[in-house]
């Protein structure tokens, strides 16, 4: 518990450095920059409109699939309704800006309108922010029944679109109801906006960043976004705030700090996609692994080295021979009677190893019975075959329980034996079956020994 609390403040006290930091860079570019900017042409506002526009779109399309691949991440589902529903909220500012892509629009901007846009946006994305907090609470809890979700989803897109509809009809564009936030003839902030709903804002995103860290504890970097959005608000109102002018920088600078942390988040839904990749491609790699050795020895398994060799023999010609060892342990029934199965698993396991090491990188060493073994030497003629199965018998007869580190109860013996293929006239059955009879001739003649198939 107190381990928790001490990562969770540590969270905390990470989160805030970065803020401050980002703050202090921001403000401190802006004023660079601005210092050397005569004036911003009004094309550049409803141009940077269009680029978060299309960045909330891509965030709310992330967040929708991400949700349909996991259905269990129904908070996800408010979070695209949020980033949708302000991407559609966009498309109401940049048509306060008629023929914005002419040059012309001047004196023609209804600022009142692109703040009414910008208000309900806020309430929106804050209280749908608050929604996918509570789901992300409530996660683990039995709320994943197909009626629970739509339940949620129908609401959660009624609760969107009537935010849309509520600042359609108090723009311009509705003569239903109205309020004014500007004065859209001195461009100056009325004080219903100035000493109220302004600040009502701020105070409302300070709320649902304390919920959003309390519950996500800010537990990855997914959070950590969420709560940069929710300071990206704090900061964007705090400087409209901080000017009576609306016509001033004050609203390229909200807009820029809401497009940075927008391709923040897009930095981190890609990031998330990555680590989905990496993480199903190491499953299949280990599952691929699992299909093609076999669970005691890790060798490969029967059917992996039949693959190999039948994929591999088309290419035998007398310049290009292929070799196949067949090796089976010498009484080993007796060594399970005597010692126990588990003993004898042991010793199967060192042979294993013995094989393993004797062979090279583009050979394939296989268990393909209870003690039988099989290898594939790619490119090896008769007489160098039978110089690595020599080598591979002599070292497993000269282990005893010392040398090898408790593994053999007693030394151990195993017969081989050795088939060539040096053109392609046969299948691999027929390879393995020459070699199995040569292994035979081994066992008859006294075992403990390697024969060549004649
Ligand atoms: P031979 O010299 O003629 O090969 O005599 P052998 O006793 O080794 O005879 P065989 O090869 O027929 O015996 C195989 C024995 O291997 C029978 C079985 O109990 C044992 N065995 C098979 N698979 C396993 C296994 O996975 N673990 C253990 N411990 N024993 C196994
Ligand atoms: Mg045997
Ligand atoms: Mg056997």
């Amino acid at each position: 518990m107190l381990n928790t609390t001490r990562h969770c403040l540590r969270h905390v006290f990470l989160f805030i450095t970065i803020c401050i930091a980002a703050v202090f860079i921001f403000f401190y570019l802006s004023m660079l920059t601005l210092r050397h900017t005569p004036g911003i042409s009004t094309v550049v506002f409803p141009t940077m409109t269009i680029f978060l526009l299309v960045f909330h779109t891509m965030v709310a399309g992330f967040m929708l699939m991400k949700y349909i691949c996991e259905k269990q991440r129904l908070y996800l589902m408010p979070i695209a309704c949020a980033f949708a529903g302000s991407a559609l909220l966009m498309l109401g500012t940049l048509s306060s800006y008629p023929q914005w892509y002419l040059c012309t629009a001047g004196r023609s901007i209804n600022y009142n309108d692109a703040i009414i846009f910008y208000f309900f946006r806020n309430i929106m994305m804050a209280t749908l922010f608050v929604a996918a907090a509570i789901l992300f609470r409530f996660r683990k809890h039995n709320m994943h029944a197909r009626h629970i979700h739509a339940c949620i989803l129908f609401a959660t897109i009624i609760f969107t679109a009537s935010m849309i509809l509520l600042s359609w009809f108090y723009s311009s564009k509705s003569s239903l109801v109205s309020v004014n936030f500007i004065d859209n003839l001195t461009y100056t902030f009325t004080p219903l906006w100035r000493d109220i709903i302004g600040w009502c804002l701020v105070a409302m995103w300070c709320v649902t960043l304390v919920i959003l860290v309390h519950i996500s504890r800010l537990r990855n970097i997914f959070w950590y976004s969420g709560g940069f959005f929710c300071v990206c608000f704090i900061v964007t109102l705090t400087v409209l705030l901080s000017s009576d002018h609306s016509a001033g920088y004050t609203w390229y600078q909200a807009r820029f700090i809401e497009t940075v942390t927008t391709l923040f988040l897009i930095f981190v839904l890609l990031c998330d996609v990555f680590n989905l990749y990496r993480e199903s491609h190491d499953k299949y790699l280990d599952s691929y692994q699992n299909s093609i050795r076999e669970p005691l020895t890790r060798l490969y398994n029967r059917s992996y080295f039949y693959d190999t060799l039948t994929q591999q023999l088309p290419g035998t010609t007398p310049a290009r021979q292929l070799s196949v060892i067949v090796s089976d342990l010498d009484r080993f029934k007796r060594i399970n009677d005597q010692y126990g199965h588990l003993q004898g698993d042991k010793v199967i396991q060192f042979v294993s190893g013995v094989l393993q090491n004797a062979v090279r990188e583009e050979d394939v060493a296989a268990r393909i019975g209870g003690e039988e073994f099989a290898l594939l030497l790619t490119n090896t003629s008769a007489d160098e075959a039978l110089n690595v199965a020599e080598r591979i018998r002599q070292t497993i007869c000269q282990q005893d329980p010392q040398n090898s580190g408790g593994q053999l109860p007693e030394p151990v013996t195993i017969s081989m034996g050795v088939f060539t293929a040096t053109e392609y006239d046969l299948s691999a059955e027929e390879c393995v079956q020459r070699a199995d009879q040569a292994m035979y001739a081994a066992k008859e003649a006294g075992r403990n020994r390697v024969v060549v198939w004649q």
